[in-house]
């Protein structure tokens, strides 16, 4: 991994691209990513105006025999390939400066950053992916094409939260039966033993990292991780590696059953789709996007209102009772280190971040552009683009920018108004969560309803937000979203903190913000002119950052050790004030909010 050459940024890649064979003119838009060698951006098909992915690389980078071959072969066993959990293969061409690959757009990016999010997830969860993949692969290997590199990060999800598996970079065809491939150029993530020990391999090494996906899925980290690469293959060599004990028996057992060093004794990929652990729990049918931060509710009204919807065959083909998912209603237990530090809501590991960061005095290499530090894939998936304060009567009234609103009360209970405007979720001063919705909630919330229907009507009216609503769709009624779980304003910003981890800080003169992640390490920089990037941490340490943005990070530490040191839920002020994601509300009258009751 350490010798691949790094993309060079530095050059600019035209804004029309023009296919010479077809002469399509693609629109270049968004950057989403640098991998390896591929600097990726979205492309708008001329004809059809659907967006894509682009995948670009710079021919100065395939210098060497072997990384031509290796792209010729990506090419040629990708573009044969349609399948609906294999991204989709649009087109390729070159010119003189680059090699083009346009790809079906996966805007929800992968499983490996909804892992960095989410750490374990639940079961249903991981059936559901697993179930993706298994497909996705059992069509690979029908076509004899072992894909030898199936990890989270190649893992892509659409807006419909479908699996699709892309880079067929290490891909490789077997031509005959029993054929057993002697060599691989490249390290896959989660290596097979049997490719360590070079006794030739083949289908068994996939399985062997669906194994590997499982086990990070359900445990949260994968199976052989240690300190170093060296002893990470001695333990796969060795099989050394152990379930924890609050993973159940069916995924435990599948687990066994896969990571076996003798690739003979592993299940087909059509064995595990028949496996227990596949087929006698809950399988949802679709996942909101939430689950990318937040674990889905699996409470016992909603599968029984899912199974009354859809005929309970549909809904999990062969599904277990349905005593077996009321079972899985909370998500698996964390490890203690993750509890510990979920515990505040990684503000101690988002501290221990921004201190490394502001201790390597990024400001004084700075590279004013910051381009290099630059990662689209940790954008933030909420974020506040509106706020209330009414604390001197009720509290701090919000909206996300997925258009739900919530409110934090003064007695520390929260009400939130999801963005499909229906489900209402109310969450206790312990935590407990009830859902509502807006038709069905009871007597004692009415008048917090009320207050939340007051604080909806006035942030529509009064405040202007920035970017697009998410549209609802279907799953969405499996959705859970991070509550406020604490806030204050001090005298030049108002700083928020979600329950996922995510802390914003507005800023009042100038009206930039920060979003801070310390599940992706990174911030989001939303300066004056409302410009909007992402930086990775350790990105911003390697090359450096503007004295603008390290300066806000400094104050972001600040408060990040004022949050740590406070008991308190909610600062309230003495007077109602508002904001919002643009500046133009800053203005609006306190007297148009909630009125006394
Ligand atoms: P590598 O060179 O390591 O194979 P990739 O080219 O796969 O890296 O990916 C580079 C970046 O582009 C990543 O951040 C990834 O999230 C993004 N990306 C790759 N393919 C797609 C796609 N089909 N849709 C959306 N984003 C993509």
């Amino acid at each position: 991994m350490a010798s691949r050459p790094r993309v060079d940024t530095t050059k600019e890649i035209a804004q029309v691209i023009l296919d010479p064979k077809t002469r399509k003119r693609y629109q270049r838009g968004k950057f989403l990513g640098k991998g390896g060698f591929a600097r990726c951006y979205e492309l708008v098909d001329p004809d059809t105006k659907e967006v894509l992915a682009g995948k670009i690389v710079s021919k100065a980078l395939l210098v060497k025999q072997h990384q031509k071959e290796k792209m010729t072969q990506e090419i040629t066993i990708h573009r044969e390939l349609h399948h609906k959990h294999i991204v989709g293969f649009s087109s390729f061409f070159e010119d003189s400066e680059n090699v083009y690959i346009v790809l079906e757009l996966c805007r929800k990016r992968s499983l490996m950053e909804l892992h960095k999010r989410r750490k374990a997830i639940s079961e249903p969860e991981t059936r559901y992916f697993l179930q993706h993949v298994l497909l996705g692969v059992k069509f690979l290997h029908e076509r004899n094409i072992i894909h030898r590199d199936l990890k989270l990060g190649n893992l892509f999800l659409n807006d419909e939260m479908e699996v699709k598996i892309g880079d067929f970079g290490l891909a490789t065809r077997v031509d005959y039966t029993g054929e057993r491939k002697r060599t691989l150029c490249g390290t896959p993530n989660y290596i097979a033993p049997e490719i360590l020990a070079k006794k030739g391999h083949s289908f068994e090494v996939d399985v062997w990292s669906i194994g590997c996906i499982l086990y990070t899925l359900l445990v949260g980290r994968p199976p052989f991780e240690t300190e170093s690469l060296k002893e990470t293959y001695t333990r796969i060599k060795k099989n050394e590696y152990s379930v924890p004990k609050t993973i159940g028996p069916l995924a435990r057992n599948l687990i066994h059953r896969i990571l076996q060093g003798d690739p003979a004794r592993r299940p087909t990929v059509d064995q595990i789709l028949h496996d227990d652990f596949m087929t006698m729990g809950y399988i949802p049918v679709r996942l909101p996007t939430s689950c990318l931060t937040m674990a889905p509710r699996f409470d016992t009204k909603m599968n029984v209102s899912i199974v009354a919807r859809r005929p309970l065959v549909e809904l999990n083909k062969e599904s277990a009772p349905s005593g077996a998912a009321q079972k899985e209603v909370a998500p698996p237990p964390e490890p203690a280190s993750e509890q510990r530090a979920s515990r505040d809501c990684y503000l101690k590991v988002l501290h221990g971040q921004l201190k490394k960061l502001l201790d390597s005095s990024p400001a004084n290499r700075a590279k004013i552009e910051m381009d290099e530090a630059e990662d689209p894939a940790a954008v933030p998936f909420l974020w506040f683009s509106k706020w209330v304060d009414y604390s001197d009567k009720y509290g701090l009234g919000y909206q996300l920018c997925d258009d739900s609103i919530g409110i934090i009360f003064n007695d520390s209970t929260k009400l939130m108004l999801l963005a499909n405007g229906e489900d209402i979720h109310y969450i206790e001063r312990d935590g407990t969560e009830h859902y509502y919705t807006m038709k069905d909630y009871p007597k004692e919330t009415n008048k917090k309803v009320v207050l939340l229907k007051y604080f909806r009507n006035y942030m529509n009216e009064h405040l202007v937000k920035a970017g697009a609503a998410m549209k609802p769709r279907e799953g969405d009624e499996l959705s859970r979203i991070p509550s406020m779980r604490a806030w204050f304003r001090s005298r030049s910003a108002i700083v928020l903190h979600l329950t996922n981890g995510t802390l914003q800080i507005n800023f009042f003169d100038d009206h930039s913000k920060v979003i801070l992640c310390p599940m992706m390490g990174a911030v989001t920089y939303i300066d004056e002119k409302k410009s909007f990037r992402t930086y990775r941490f350790s990105l911003l340490e390697e090359f450096g950052c503007s004295e603008e943005l390290a300066n806000r990070l400094l104050y972001a530490k600040t408060m990040v050790e004022r949050l740590l040191t406070s008991r308190s839920v909610s600062a309230s002020a003495t007077k109602a004030k508002v904001g919002s994601a643009t500046a133009t509300s800053a203005a609006a009258t306190p007297s148009a909010a909630p009125p006394t009751h």
